[in-house]
């Protein structure tokens, strides 16, 4: 099985990933877990993403098309894994379709997790990541409504879109979507 994540910062993707992961025996695959590692390892692409994340834009297409065609080849994913944090824009999306079938793979669902703005930035207040700051917690949300939040559309005309009202403990958001998955 084959699953993407979306919902904007701070809804839970990377929580609920994890547990759908386990559950259902998938590989996590998360962007931004991926570029957190290279920033702190001073690899030359954190090295180039650094500054774009702490201010709450997007590392460009192309290098997250690369990272993830990577990511998605590997034998570990071929038997199934979630996406999280991926595809962040029209381009990334369409980039990904061409992946999946050229490696022959179903199509993936797609869980949709919504929330409000405010429950949004108090829980990524709470958080403490490095760009979890006021002013690119704001940048963040822009650039999701902009760039990000189109790409449900991209789904919804061919793939199982699934959407989620993320309130709730992190338990029963993961067994609504455990169902919806059934
Ligand atoms: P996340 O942990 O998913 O919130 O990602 C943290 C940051 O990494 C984002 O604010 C972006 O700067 C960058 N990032 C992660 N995934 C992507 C992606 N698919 N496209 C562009 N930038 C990304």
């Amino acid at each position: 099985m084959y699953l993407i994540i979306l919902g904007p910062p701070g809804a839970g993707k990377g929580t609920q990933s994890i547990l759908i992961a386990e559950k259902m025996g998938l590989k996590h695959l998360s962007t931004g877990e991926i570029l957190r590692k290279a920033v702190t390892d001073g690899t030359p692409l954190g090295l180039k993403a650094k500054e774009v994340m702490d201010s709450g834009n997007l590392v460009s297409d192309e290098i997250m098309v690369g990272i993830i065609k990577d990511a998605i080849s590997d034998d570990i994913a071929r038997k199934g894994f979630i996406l999280d944090g991926f595809p962040r824009t029209i381009e990334q999306a369409r980039e990904l379709d061409k992946i999946m079938d050229s490696l022959g793979y179903n199509s993936a669902k797609v869980i949709n997790i919504t929330l409000d703005d405010e429950e949004l930035v108090r829980r990524m207040l709470g958080r403490g990541r490095k760009d979890d700051t006021e002013e690119t917690i704001k940048n963040r949300l822009k650039v999701y409504k902009d760039q990000t939040a189109p790409v449900k559309e991209h789904y919804s005309s061919k793939s199982a879109v699934f959407d989620i009202y993320g309130i709730g403990s992190i338990s029963e958001i993961n067994d609504k979507i455990l169902e919806v998955l059934q």
